[in-house]
This record gives C-alpha cells, sequence and structure tokens, in this order.
C-alpha cells in the first residue's frame, strides 16, 4: 500500500473536509497519513477541538 501524502497535502485535505465531503481515496490516505505522523494527528486533534467549540458557541448565540 503505498501512502505519498505529503503533511501539506494532508492539511490541504483536512480543510477541505471541513467545507465539503472529500472523496473515499483521499480520506483513506489520511487516515493512514494521520496514523503515522504525529504532527498531522495533532492537527486533527486541534481541528475536532474547534468544531466542538464552534458548535457550543452556535448553540450559546442561538439560545
Ligand atoms: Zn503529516
Amino acid at each position: 500500500m503505498q501512502n505519498t501524502l505529503t503533511c501539506r497535502q494532508a492539511t490541504q485535505l483536512l480543510l477541505e473536509d471541513e467545507d465539503h465531503e472529500i472523496r473515499v481515496e483521499d480520506r483513506v490516505a489520511l487516515q493512514v497519513h494521520v496514523r503515522i505522523c504525529f504532527a498531522c494527528a495533532r492537527f486533527v486533534g486541534q481541528l475536532n477541538f474547534m468544531r466542538r467549540a464552534t458548535r457550543a458557541w452556535r448553540k450559546h448565540c442561538e439560545t
């Protein structure tokens, strides 16, 4: 199995995934990369944290 994603490409895909669904093969490559790359795994964690924070903030503003 090849994993030719660079950290730059992985980051790009992660951000694209925020806006729209990325292709299945991109998602798989991303998961493989995140498993072997500590920096990108940490970036995913930060994205998830921001997503949660944004959701909580929106909820707060709606109520
Ligand atoms: Zn990486």
